[in-house]
């Protein structure tokens, strides 16, 4: 042991006496088995976290952050830990404190004519749904995880619904957040107007900030009223290029009731018949090339949207743009949608593979050709690089949003400098048609290196600068990921 390390174990131990006499005993967490949970990221390698701290509420968050500025204790926020780029878990140092959101839960208020709820970051989007339905209301940035308020405002989750609603920036009207600073700053801003052009909102520097733009402790958010009849079906385009027509056709013609359009590959669907057969197959022969699941859904429970997903399928079946139309009820279309995720990943492990997964978007226009393009590129034999005739490439994702998911599986000899560099290789595909690395999931370490490719230097600098507001002495996010710029 060093006399730097001496000392740094002295200065650790002094912390966290300090963050235990804040958050009581049994919410500083630092034995190894009661940190696992929290240093284990849905995907990828588990970090290793100094300790977790769990307050109980406002005060003691900011009590927390006192301390971490007064040591200078690097810290680590999480929600409900269901982010998918790595930025909720602790790196590899030992040295960060994960503070942990989860008991920060509370609704503070419920506005039902204005549509409004003000909520605490720790709070779970599906829980939160559960109490909006007692008014009938519900929070429509949904999705297959149910991630809190606070990682959702973080991360400007999009969801399946993006369409129809929009991403947490267009659901956000206010925000309340804690700086890293000596005083644990605490900046309110929950009115919650629609309409306000009389000054700056904090909510427009805070929203996808990425763990990095202060702690949000609670979030004001536009809820809508629930829809009473939802219809989905299962759509077999005629191809790539008639994907982008069955769309325009259902939103012209549905009268504003097309509320999520996605796409899955069969490469994906066949990997939720390998690993999870509980999952009802609507292809029992066989998955075709993609599969678009469209939904309808309206306030008026009379209104007879099954009628108008036939008349529309007839149509573009009609003009040779459809190949088949099934509709099936909605929690099987939306449990097998839901399902692809977790079904790559079952079946990587299955067969002894290696998995990993991007996140891109480009306008939608250009979609059905980037995908086209990325398959190429992925079954290419010939470009030399180590994996070539080892790449599985399924595909999913929000196409009326022009997003889509990639998971590449590879065998398990694949390397992380295999996967950096086909990482790099495809969004550089991505980034010549216009595109982003990170549609929907953020940075975090995953997306480091392409966020210091592919974002202009101006950018990074604005974003330090946004940083600097909210953690003026650089205490969030991951040591080893280093600074934004
Ligand atoms: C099965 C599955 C499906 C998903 N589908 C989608 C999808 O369709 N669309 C989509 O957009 N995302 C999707 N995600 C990603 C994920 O759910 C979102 O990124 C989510 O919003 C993260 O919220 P969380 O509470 O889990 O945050 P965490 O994972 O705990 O943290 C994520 C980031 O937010 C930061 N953070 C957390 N809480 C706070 C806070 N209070 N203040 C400041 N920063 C904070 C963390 O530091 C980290 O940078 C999916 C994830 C899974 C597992």
């Amino acid at each position: 042991v060093t006399a730097t390390d001496a000392v740094e174990q002295v200065g650790a131990r002094e912390a966290l006496d300090a963050l235990r006499a804040v958050v009581g005993d049994d919410h500083l967490l630092t034995d190894t088995a009661a940190r696992a949970t929290f240093e284990q990221p849905w995907r990828g390698a588990a970090g290793s976290a100094l300790a977790v701290a769990r307050p109980a509420d406002v005060e003691e968050l900011r009590g927390v952050v006192r301390v971490a500025v007064a040591h200078g204790i690097p810290l680590v926020l999480q929600g409900a830990n269901t982010g998918l780029v790595g930025a909720g878990v602790p790196d590899g140092t030992g040295r960060q404190v994960v503070v942990s959101l989860t008991r920060l839960d509370r609704i503070r208020e419920l506005d039902v004519v204005d549509r409004t709820v003000v909520v605490e970051a720790g709070r779970d989007r599906e829980s939160l749904d559960q109490a909006l339905a007692e008014y009938d209301l519900e929070l429509p940035v949904d999705l297959g995880a149910s991630p809190s308020i606070g990682g959702m405002v973080a991360t400007n989750t999009g969801g399946a619904r993006m369409l129809r609603h929009g991403d947490m920036r267009r659901r956000t009207l206010g925000v309340e957040v804690v700086v890293i600073d000596a005083d644990a700053t605490l900046l309110s801003d929950l009115g919650a107007l629609r309409k306000d052009n009389g000054r700056l909102h904090l909510h427009d520097l805070v929203v996808g900030g990425d763990g990095r733009r202060g702690i949000v402790t609670a979030a004001a958010i536009e809820v809508e009223l629930r829809p009473a009849t939802r219809t989905t079906a299962l759509l077999v385009p005629s191809g790539v290029d008639a994907v982008m027509h069955v769309l325009d056709v259902f939103e012209r013609g549905s009268g504003h009731a097309l509320s999520a359009f996605e796409v899955m590959s069969d490469t994906a669907l066949g990997w939720v018949r390998a690993a999870l057969p509980a999952v009802a197959d609507p292809f029992p022969a066989g998955a075709p090339a993609l599969t678009v699941l469209v939904e309808l859904s309206d306030r008026d429970a009379s209104r007879d949207l099954e009628g108008l997903l036939l008349r529309l399928g007839s149509e573009l079946a009609a003009s040779g743009h459809l190949l088949d139309a099934l509709v099936v009820p909605p929690r099987t279309a939306w449990t097998l949608r839901h399902s692809l995720s977790e079904a790559a990943a079952l079946c990587a492990r299955a067969r002894g593979r290696r998995i990993f997964a991007l996140d891109v978007s480009v306008r939608r226009s250009r979609l059905p050709a980037l995908i086209a393009e990325l398959e190429r590129v992925v079954s290419d034999d010939t470009s030399g690089r180590d994996l070539d005739g080892d790449l599985e490439l399924g595909h999913f994702g929000h196409w009326g949003d022009g997003g889509a998911h990639l998971l590449l599986s590879m065998s398990a000899g694949a390397t992380e400098h295999d996967i950096s560099s086909v990482r790099r290789e495809l969004h550089e595909v991505v980034a010549a048609a216009g595109g982003s690395f990170s549609a929907e999931h953020g940075i975090g370490p995953h997306n480091l290196a392409s966020y210091l490719t592919f974002v202009p230097a101006w950018q990074r600098d604005l974003e330090s600068t946004v940083q600097r507001l909210f953690d003026p002495c650089a205490l969030l996010g991951h040591v080893s990921a280093g600074p934004t710029t």
